[in-house]
């Protein structure tokens, strides 16, 4: 399926190894159950080398030009274009995912490559005067050092990317544990960072089905410096305390709840047209998905009309078929936990107005699915649902909705439709989100700040702040 039967090795030093101890996990195809392939399983001594290698090769990367930085990245970007449709079919083989949200999710993942190849040139200081007088203060920034990056299965290609690139652009060599349930959309990019002139030992991958002990094995390694985590508010929970104990830094993208709110005014088939895309986007697998639906009484009939049609009109079938607009979830455990939430949310009086069986096997599809007059107590609406459920509450005023909308330990992700932009405006600034789209139904776009407030993380991804992550901030005093 891959290039080279090479690519289930493990990434280290800028060669394909095995692992020290010679194991395997297998990665399967969730549309069919078949297996895709055996991936190397690394364990503590393959940490302990990947280490050595990115720490090996921290001081020649941290010293290259960042032109020549940037000449690399850029490279990278071109290759991942050039080689769009394989990469594509990977993502669709081990996570599920019809192939034109996987090949959106390689252009959004080469583009952090792009991005920041712009960006590694741009790594301004400042110089002042110091107040008092008689000195200057002098302020850069250097690249932190070895960073850890641990990376999440919904997008198995753009959440690693998302990461390595500023890492690299910083001038950071990297320590990546990608997902187990995906690891192959991660070891298909090593060829392409070979080729593209990432020294070897600037990017280590070391999948491994011990996530716990070998990540924590790096997080006391004492070359470590920074821990970037893209997953469960619940796991990054664990890596910070983790973390506490050499002081990282760390950058955590944790889990979301995104409302979305149509106000009574909104345009309703642009509103609709945004929620197919907030709410399908990967079927609804993803940290940033549209997961509960506030709408106003006065368009709530409309809207819900217009909706349940092009959700009831969409082609469920494997991600590789090209007609397939909704591929397989990712195992039996997040397929069951959206039904779970569905029958939760039918017994408290919610009704089903599309969807809402499970689809016998093989593989774990659930259909698009949307639930009318949801009760603002169903487990639905306060749990991420991670699948194709819309459950919709309908909403007296715009106070309630706002309410309603920040009553969630998330904060990730909001949506808000209304014809006028500048109630939009106010009401964007009362939602305690890290991100707004208003009047859009995607916020996603390496050029902006990506993350959230609350439980839903720390720092920023994405953007000029994102490479600011894998920086330090040096201030020098100076008389001259
Ligand atoms: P997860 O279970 O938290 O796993 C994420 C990563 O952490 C995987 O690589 C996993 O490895 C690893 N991991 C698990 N337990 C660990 C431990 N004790 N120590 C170190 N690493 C550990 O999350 P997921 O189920 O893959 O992804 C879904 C979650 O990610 C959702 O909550 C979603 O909202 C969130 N997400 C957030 C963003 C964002 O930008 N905010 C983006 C995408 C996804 P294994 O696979 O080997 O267990």
């Amino acid at each position: 399926m891959t290039s080279s039967p090479l690519a289930a090795d493990l990434y280290i030093a800028g060669r394909w190894s095995q692992p020290a101890h010679p194991r395997s996990f297998p990665v399967s195809d969730p549309a069919t159950g078949e297996l895709v392939a055996h991936v190397a399983d690394g364990d503590l001594p393959d940490a302990r080398a990947a280490a050595d290698a990115a720490a090996a090769a921290l001081p020649a990367w941290s010293a290259t030009p960042p032109r020549t930085r940037a000449e690399v990245l850029r490279k990278v970007h071109a290759l991942m274009i050039e080689r769009l449709e394989p990469l594509a079919r990977i993502i669709t083989l081990e996570n599920g995912k019809p192939l034109t949200d996987s090949r959106a999710e390689v252009r959004y993942a080469a583009e952090f490559f792009r991005w920041y190849s712009e960006e590694a040139c741009r790594n301004l200081g400042s110089v002042s005067h110091a107040p008092g007088g008689g000195y200057r203060i002098l302020v850069q920034h250097q690249p932190i050092g070895v960073v850890v990056l641990v990376t999440p299965w919904n997008f198995p290609c753009a959440m690693g990317a998302r990461k390595i690139a500023p890492a690299l652009a910083a001038g950071c060599t990297v320590l990546v544990k990608p997902a187990s349930l995906t690891p192959l959309s991660m070891l298909a990019l090593a060829d392409i960072l070979t080729e593209a002139g990432v020294p070897g030992g600037a990017v280590n991958i070391v999948p491994s089905s011990r996530s716990g002990p070998l990540v924590d094995h790096w997080l006391h390694d004492p070359r470590v410096r920074l821990v970037s985590f893209t997953g469960s508010t619940e796991v990054g929970r664990v890596l910070l305390k983790s973390a506490a104990d050499q002081v990282l830094k760390t950058p955590m993208e944790l889990g979301g709840n995104a409302p979305f709110l149509v106000l009574d005014d909104a345009d309703v088939d642009a509103a609709v047209e945004g929620a197919m895309v907030a709410k399908m986007r990967n079927m609804g697998e993803a940290c940033t998905a549209a997961n509960r639906f506030y709408v106003g009484a006065g368009i709530y009939d409309a809207f819900v009309r217009a909706f349940v049609e092009r959700m009831r009109a969409l082609t469920i079938g494997h991600g590789l078929d090209e007609a397939s607009q909704v591929g397989s979830l990712v195992d039996a455990a997040t397929r069951d936990k959206v039904d779970e939430l569905v029958r939760d949310a039918v017994a408290r009086g919610a009704c089903i107005l599309c969807g809402g069986e499970k689809i016998p096997g093989p593989g774990y599809f659930y259909p698009p699915t949307v639930l009318g007059e949801v009760p603002v107590d169903s487990r639905v609406l306060r749990e991420e649902i991670f699948g194709p459920v819309a459950p919709i509450v309908r909403v007296a005023s715009e106070d309630e909705m706002v309410a309603l909308a920040n009553g969630t330990e998330y904060g990730l992700a909001a949506y808000l439709y209304t014809r006028d932009l500048a109630k939009g405006l106010k009401l964007a600034e009362r939602l305690e989100f890290g991100m707004v789209a208003l009047n859009r139904g995607l916020v996603s776009d390496p050029a902006a700040p990506f993350g959230g407030v609350k439980q839903s993380g720390l720092g920023r991804e994405g953007s000029r702040e994102g490479m600011q992550e894998y920086m330090e901030t040096k201030y020098v005093a100076v008389e001259w």
